[in-house]
């Protein structure tokens, strides 16, 4: 079938995490009793699945919210491997004709899983297709041009979507609601860290104190990749320093010399408070302008750097734009350039993503 030649087009995808770091992969959890903390989503999950399995159906499309690291890829995968089905996975910003998305959807196999992350950056033309899909299990392809052209319905297996996405704020509300089930996954607690951390340090082989696992936890921003990440550079350090145990002392050592402090916060983070305060008087200040002045992506700032430092109460986005707290001018210690109003204006922000 000629016309159709999206069928054979399948080089967005993967069906596997060759193209991400290897390492992070091996430290993958594959089944949901490996994936810590996030009770709530794990139990929900679980039940959903389990019921879809009994029906013999795909399971309902899955929507997952939460900064980078948390797990969201994570998770799709543990969802195929419960299920027991294959997964396909890529990222909108891979798809770039509808084509190409026309290709994956056509492939895909009954009950299996297709993973799209950065959900939030999908072409709009990519989307009206997906809410066929989505809906329909039906996709439309225009055949010929001008007066000529016709209109191809054709159909394809039952599929789970999962979508991840850093910014749900920025998904449109028809894609939003096309999902039946949402994960919202948070910032993991020190003792959730501390469980990844000594599991992965089982699987990577390395010994590592009890109380070394704790302040690793403390270093982690909240965040499963971080956490894995750093296990991996202390034993880098424990290796040449000390025996190859990372004991409280390799960690302190490492963690001075990657500038990283025992709330988590790197360079960047104190550079981010500082700049808000040194130049822009507490704030408010408006993303764009504080990207440029960080020299940082916007991205990066709004997903990675934000998150964290509203979490931790140093920051808040407000209408008018970023502004820093109070507890940001006791960390650097420049309380004498506080502002009256911020020492009486201590409100957490609720709200991250
Ligand atoms: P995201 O897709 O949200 O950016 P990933 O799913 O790629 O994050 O997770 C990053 C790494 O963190 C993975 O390699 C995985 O080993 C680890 N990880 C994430 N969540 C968990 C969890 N709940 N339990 C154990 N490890 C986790």
């Amino acid at each position: 079938m000629e016309e159709v030649d999206f069928l054979q087009n399948t080089s967005v995808v993967s069906t596997s995490f060759q193209d991400s770091d290897a390492q992070e992969n091996i430290l993958r959890p594959k089944f949901l009793k490996d994936f810590q903390g996030q009770d709530k989503i794990k139990e929900n999950l679980g039940i959903f699945i389990e019921a879809a399995k009994k029906r013999g159906e795909a399971l309902d499309h899955v929507f997952i919210i939460g900064p980078p690291g948390l797990g969201k890829t994570t998770l799709a995968s543990i969802v195929a491997n419960e299920m027991g089905s294959e997964i396909r996975m890529t990222s909108a910003p891979a798809l770039d004709k509808p084509k190409d998305l026309a290709g994956i959807l056509t492939n895909v196999t009954a009950n299996s899983v297709f993973f799209i992350d950065e959900i939030h950056r999908l072409k709009p033309a990519l989307e009206e297709m997906l809410y066929i899909a989505m809906e329909d299990f039906e996709i439309d392809w225009v055949i010929g041009q001008g007066p000529s052209a016709r209109t191809m319905r054709i159909p394809i297996p039952h599929f789970t979507l999962i979508g991840a996405t850093t910014k749900a704020g920025m998904v449109s509300s028809p894609l939003q609601t096309r999902f039946g089930i949402n994960c919202r996954i948070d910032f993991y607690d020190e003792k959730e860290l501390s469980n990844i951390i000594r599991r992965s340090a089982g699987i990577v082989e390395v010994e590592i104190e009890d109380s070394a696992v704790d302040l690793l936890a403390k270093c982690s921003r909240g965040t499963p990749r971080i956490a894995n990440r750093l296990l991996r550079r202390f034993r880098d350090f424990a290796e040449v320093k000390a025996n190859g145990v990372i004991t409280d002392d390799v960690v302190y050592h490492s963690i001075r010399n990657l500038g990283i402090d025992l709330n988590g916060l790197e360079e960047q983070d104190r550079n981010i408070l500082r700049t808000i305060i040194e130049f822009y008087g507490g704030g408010p200040v408006g993303a764009d302008t504080l990207s440029i002045s960080v020299g940082e992506a916007i991205e990066s700032l709004e997903d990675f750097y934000e998150p964290y430092l509203i979490q931790k109460g140093y920051l808040k986005r407000t209408p008018r734009g970023r502004m820093v707290t109070a507890k940001a001018y006791e960390l650097l210690h420049l309380e004498d350039k506080m502002p009256q109003m911020t020492r009486f204006d201590e409100s957490p922000q609720g709200t991250l993503f």
